[in-house]
């Protein structure tokens, strides 16, 4: 039998790894059962007059867990959408949104479309014919049910899918809250497109403040100098590797795309990649790096921390055994499957769990569905309130120091920075941070303390399936 007949699918992926960590509990067979099953998913079939034919698209909509409405999850384009996917998608939502603690239920939706084969006016059509199925079935609504973007759409598509609505709902004074990862003009909230990637960065910055923890992965010091590869320039992988390396000092020795990798011993410079494979369609002929055609073998290459920020399963039984790096950080949902996760345990790999790692995504959709409901921008009636407080302080200092001849000046940018109330983007990475922060020390917490829990992602599940059993207790269940 080859490795492919032995791997598990993708949900049957997510369903093993959820048994590992229900065993360590004490629920009743029952509830166990009832969180695990997905809820209900519906596809769809409909016509698009495209190209003087009738094109028939298939899409999906999945509702893993209702302990909590609305039920949250992103909207993926790509010829690999199938009903298995969307279901372990919705099901990593679940346990997601717990463990950050969003009061959202785990849902995911795709379209089974190559969105690279069609031009801006035809996606349009076929957009907002998939979002008219959905949205008259109650699987888009701002009480009941919210996508965001995924792999292959992002504001453009929200944006469409909150107009769809707006117009199929004349009166709902909530609809822009049906879908987030919006525009910013059509509702959106600052700081959503990088929100994911911004999150993995938070996420590493969370890791590296825990010396043991960092020790644990058999690494040692701070972010700075330590040698990245990411898998995927997409929004994910490109926000990631452009905040650890402007910001946080990391090297990214390496990029994976579609078409082959790059890699560079001294570092990437992310953006002007990013401008390669805009202007080319992919990494090749990129004149700063060496390129190699079969990617995949370079997600084995030597570094320190390796960033999956493109598809589910990339590391499995075939080359789990040869990954060298001794931190995965999953910033793609399901890199590493069942059986990959168990040799890389094995290995003493260390690796931060999807369901963690990813969620910036959805705690920033949080702040934009509760920006849509509030009808008002975060920050909007303190900001200036909170400039005058800081001023009165500091004129107060200065004036003591003038009237006392002590001679006291604040340092050179601190008056300036000090008295700068928060604005949204401020308020959102300032409410993200301390979400990953609390989220990371929850899941440390049971890695460190609980018996038989010997990596994250087991502690990540025993937090948010502990969270979401108490829901259905309190439900009365
Ligand atoms: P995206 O479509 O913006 O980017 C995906 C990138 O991966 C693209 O650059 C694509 O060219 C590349 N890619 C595709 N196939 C590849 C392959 N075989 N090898 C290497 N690269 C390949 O998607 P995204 O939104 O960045 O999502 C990436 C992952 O992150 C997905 O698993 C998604 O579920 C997860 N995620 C996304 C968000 C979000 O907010 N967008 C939130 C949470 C999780």
């Amino acid at each position: 039998m080859t490795n492919q007949h032995r791997e598990p699918s993708f949900r049957e992926s997510v369903d093993l790894m959820f048994n590992r960590a229900v065993a360590l509990m004490d629920l009743s067979p029952g509830l166990e059962e009832k969180i695990r099953v997905c809820n209900a998913t519906y596809t769809v079939r409909f016509g698009v007059r495209l190209r003087g034919g009738i094109q028939t698209f298939t899409g999906y909509r999945s509702v893993h867990s209702e302990h909590m409405e609305p039920v949250k999850g992103g909207i993926r384009f790509s010829l690999g959408v199938s009903q298995d996917e969307v279901e372990a998608l919705a099901a990593l939502m679940t346990y997601k949104c717990a463990l950050v603690e969003t009061p959202f239920g785990g849902s995911k939706g795709g379209l089974c479309i190559d969105p690279r084969a069609y031009d801006e006016d035809e996606l349009e059509r076929i957009t907002r014919r998939f979002a008219y199925e959905l949205i008259k079935r109650d699987l888009i609504n701002p009480s009941q049910n919210v996508p965001a973007p995924d792999m292959g759409t992002g504001e453009r598509e929200m944006a469409w899918i909150a107009d769809q609505y707006a117009r199929m709902n004349t009166t709902d004074i909530n609809a822009r809250a049906c879908v987030t990862g919006k525009p910013i003009n059509g509702g959106g909230i600052q700081g959503r497109v990088e929100a994911t990637g911004r999150g993995v960065q938070y996420a590493l910055r969370e890791f590296f403040r825990h010396p043991g923890d960092v020790a644990r992965a058999k690494l040692s010091g701070k972010l700075d100098g330590k040698r990245i590869i990411v898998q995927g320039l997409g929004n994910v992988g490109y926000h990631a590797a452009k905040f650890l390396s402007e910001e946080d000092g990391a090297r990214i020795v390496a990029i994976i795309e579609r078409d082959g990798a790059l890699t560079s011993n001294t570092g990437l410079d992310v953006e002007d990649v990013r401008a390669w494979i805009a202007g080319h369609g992919g990494v090749q002929g990129y004149p700063n790096a060496t390129y190699t055609e079969n990617g995949a073998a370079v997600l084995e290459a030597e570094c320190d921390i390796l960033i999956p920020a493109a598809l589910e399963g990339v590391i499995n039984l075939d080359n789990a055994a040869r990954i060298q790096a001794p931190l995965v950080v999953e910033a793609a949902n399901g890199p590493v499957t069942a059986g990959a996760d168990e040799i890389l345990r094995q290995k003493g790999t260390v690796i931060v769990p999807d369901m963690f790692a990813n969620a910036g995504g959805v705690t920033v959709s949080y702040f934009e569905w509760v920006k849509n409901l509030s009808h008002i921008r975060f920050g909007r009636m303190q900001r200036r309130q909170e400039e005058s407080r800081h001023e009165l302080l500091i004129d107060e200092l200065e004036r003591l120091s003038r009237d006392r001849d002590l001679g006291w000046t604040l340092s050179p940018g601190f008056k300036e920075k000090y008295l700068r109330g928060a604005g949204e983007l401020e308020l959102v990475r300032s409410g993200l941070d301390d979400t990953m922060r609390a989220a990371y020390q929850a899941m440390q917490e049971v890695w460190h303390e609980r018996e038989g829990v010997d990596d994250l992602r087991t502690a990540a599940y025993l937090v948010s399936i502990g969270r979401v059993a108490a829901s259905y207790r309190a439900k009365g269940l």
